[in-house]
């Protein structure tokens, strides 16, 4: 079977084209994201694929992660980053386009799926991705599926409430967990006590070296919430590994003191939870937008 999976992000989309090895790439795409309206971003895709037609000839399906929240029984966007595809019955109007199946999903439930089935969390039963980046998103799988939920909701958890009392969060609630454990986040709690403007990994770099009581602050503060956030998840769900992404699962930090802190706080101290960093990358999206391909909710 021949699997196109595209990665539909706000700036950049990128196409693969994957036969019976689903991580041999035959084709690789990359183009700026049409942003200027609806049916520019349709045609868009559509000649992305047409240009790729002629390869994936052996019964093909389009596989599609996009940002925002997915309705996994309809394929419709809402509350996307990438505001054309907001509020449209997407996935339908594509395979009117493209006369081929065509599957989307939310992008950070590609990330899980990818890391599940080809990278960090390969021969786990559960395996929960979450992606600290610019924002925090997640998703969960379960024996090779996503498990998107009764209403598509799973893995958002992101927009749970930390702190009723917090900044505002754009999805209209207060305090999500986003607003702490992101890139973002970092920045706006060093901004918030030193008054300065740096970068996540300079936070870091700065805490690192011991002179900044603001870095050091804003990171005790970081792993405490992270501790919290996913110490929850687990005492929720106990996954087989807790795969991490995005720019903020760079933090060597994670993975040791963080770890710590996620055990903690699980009942009775629970020594057994794994926590590790992504294997595929920048590639996670693209590689579980083609997994999800001809596959159903
Ligand atoms: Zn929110």
């Amino acid at each position: 079977m021949h699997r196109i999976g595209i990665d539909l992000g706000g700036t950049k989309t990128e196409l693969i084209v994957t036969g019976d090895n689903p991580l041999e790439v035959i084709q690789k795409k990359r183009v700026e994201t049409e942003r200027t309206g609806y049916s520019a971003l349709l045609g868009q895709l559509k000649g992305l694929v047409d240009s790729v037609r002629t390869l994936a000839v052996e019964s093909p399906a389009v596989g599609l992660g996009a940002p925002g929240f997915v309705d996994p029984y309809n394929g419709s966007v809402g509350s996307s980053n990438l505001t054309p595809l907001c509020f449209k019955p997407f996935q339908q109007d594509l395979e009117e386009q493209l006369q081929m199946p065509v599957r989307v999903v939310n992008d950070a439930n590609c990330f899980a799926l990818s890391e599940a089935l080809h990278g960090a969390g390969k021969g786990y039963g559960m395996v929960l991705g979450i992606i600290l980046g610019t924002g925090m998103g997640g998703g969960l799988v379960l024996e090779g599926k996503i498990w998107s939920g009764s209403q598509g909701i799973a893995g958002e958890w992101g927009h749970a409430t930390l702190d009723p009392k917090g900044p505002e969060c754009y999805c209209g609630r207060r305090g999500c967990q986003e607003l702490y454990l992101s890139g973002t986040g970092i920045q706006r709690l060093y901004r918030e006590r030193s008054g300065r403007e740096l970068g996540s990994l300079q936070i870091y770099e700065a805490w690192k070296q011991g002179e900044d009581v603001d870095a050091a602050d804003t990171m005790e503060i970081f792993l405490e919430i992270f501790g919290q956030a996913i110490a929850n998840l687990v005492m929720c769900l106990d996954p087989d590994v807790i795969v991490l992404g995005g720019g903020v699962s760079n933090l060597p930090i994670l993975y040791e003191e963080g770890l710590k802190r996620v055990s903690q706080q699980v009942f009775q101290g629970r020594q057994k939870i794994r926590i590790v960093p992504n294997q595929l990358g920048d590639s996670s999206g693209v590689f579980g937008a083609a997994a999800a391909a001809g596959t159903k909710p």
